[in-house]
């Protein structure tokens, strides 16, 4: 299939784009880095499926890092798009949407009370930690070792998502000074945390953490590890920013907080939204209580901005995209996940590989070690070699696996049994590749 590039392999493809293009890729992880090999560009995609430019049909466990949570161009949402650039792209003025999904993601998620829409996760990590300094008049920010939470200068140290799979430990460009307000600590660990308090507590602005750890590898919070932080920063006058940009809508119709339903002294202050809020399109937002949230500009003194923030056709995306997760869309990913959990574990244990799988709802990755990891040095210490052959022999079978065992597996709801059934059957030579490693 040709797209006006005037060549048609994945091959000529990432050549021709590596000499225009810094590596090749507008975001590392997509160069297939750590799992080597030729990275398929892709033309089209619809429902469970991506179509590469060799014009193959690959059923897709990306799903865009996390928004196609209703699968690939749903009919409804490309509508609501369609319908919103037909009456203009971008205004620069509010529209009367961003208040309907505002008020769409407060019924669903009880801390927020109010939401501000930017463009990206990082934006909206950014912000929030922005924001709990100007609360709280501190600086120091505590994040997790092996988290993710966007590409912002603060964030890096210690990050998971495409420096776990380029086994970096931080980026350079970053100046040491603002590398160190950033305090990190493993995750899970609650001594490790009441130690950082006990030394800084008076200085520290907010603790962030991932709602579920899930750009090291799917990691689960222990038991209530999420609402310890929110008690044990509120003890120390700071604030916890739970990022749900990767967990929002994804893992329930309201998140994590929908499974844990943190209230009171457990809540987060802040959260952050990406990826399923814009269906697909660049949108994120933070929101949260009221009064800390109108410490944003133009009602407080904390400023922050975006010539496309609330983008229309963004918004019309995001907006249909939550009104159309029912209950019974995450049945269905449920039932995807299960059915994929299950024939990956009979597949991996047939081959006698030492694997654990970590999920929460529909989230879901699979390590190569005997537990569960629980921390990054948990999840750096497994087999990683087996995942390269393992993803291959998939893609071989034309099943699209994230390129980095670092990386979470999507399903969506329009995975049906002809595409589980596709991934069901590649798996054990998949498994027999992972073995052979
Ligand atoms: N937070 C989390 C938990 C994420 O997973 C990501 C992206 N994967 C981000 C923030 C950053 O979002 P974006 O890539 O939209 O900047």
């Amino acid at each position: 299939m040709d797209r006006g590039t005037g060549m048609s392999t994945n091959a000529e493809l990432f050549e021709r784009a590596k000499r225009a293009i810094p590596g090749g890729v507008n975001s590392p992880v997509r160069a297939f880095g750590s799992v080597g090999g030729t990275p398929r560009f892709l033309v089209a995609a619809k429902g469970p499926h991506v179509t590469d430019a060799e014009g193959r049909e690959l059923v897709d466990l990306v799903a865009s890092w996390g928004p196609a949570i209703l699968g690939h161009a749903h009919p409804e949402v490309v509508q609501a798009v369609q319908d919103a650039a037909a009456h203009g792209l971008s205004f620069g003025a509010s529209t009367p949407a961003e208040a309907l999904l505002a008020e769409e993601v407060e019924a669903r998620v009880g801390p927020v009370e109010r939401l501000r829409l930017v463009s990206t996760g990082t934006e909206a990590t950014m912000t929030a930690i922005r924001l709990a300094r100007g609360a709280t008049g501190r600086d120091l920010l505590v994040k997790f070792d092996g988290h993710y939470h966007g590409h912002s200068d603060g964030l890096l140290v210690a990050a998971g998502s495409g420096l776990a799979t380029l086994a970096m430990p931080g980026s350079a460009g970053i100046p040491e000074a603002v590398a160190g307000t950033t305090l990190v600590v493993p995750y899970n660990d609650r001594a490790a945390i009441e130690a950082v308090f006990a030394e800084h507590g008076d200085r520290i602005a907010a603790v962030i953490v991932e709602a579920a750890a899930a750009n090291m590898g799917v990691v689960l919070p222990d038991g209530d590890f999420n609402a310890f932080l929110a008690r044990t920063a509120h003890a120390h006058g700071a604030l916890l920013i739970s990022d749900e940009v990767l967990t929002g809508f994804r893992v329930s119709r309201a998140g994590m907080w929908g499974l844990e339903g943190w209230t009171g002294d457990d809540a987060p202050d802040l959260l952050t939204f990406g990826k399923v809020i814009g269906g697909g399109m660049p949108l994120a937002a933070l929101g949260g209580r009221r009064e800390l949230m109108e410490l944003l500009a133009p009602l407080g003194p904390v400023y922050q901005a975006g010539t496309l923030s609330g983008n229309p056709v963004a918004v019309a995306a995001g907006l249909t995209t939550l009104r159309l997760a029912t209950p019974g869309v995450y049945d269905r990913m449920e039932h995807a996940a299960d059915v994929i959990e299950g024939a990956l574990t009979e597949a991996l244990a047939a081959e006698g590989v030492a694997h654990a799988i970590s999920r929460v709802g529909s989230l879901f990755s699979v390590a190569f070690r005997e537990e569960a990891p629980r921390s990054f040095e948990e999840a750096k210490a497994q087999d990683a070699f087996r995942y390269p052959p393992f993803f291959h022999a998939m893609l071989d079978a034309g099943v699209s696996l994230p390129p980095s065992v670092f990386e979470a597996w999507f399903v969506t709801a329009a995975h049906d049994e002809a595409a589980l059934g596709r991934i069901v059957d590649a798996l054990p030579r998949a498994a027999r590749a992972a073995a052979a490693a």
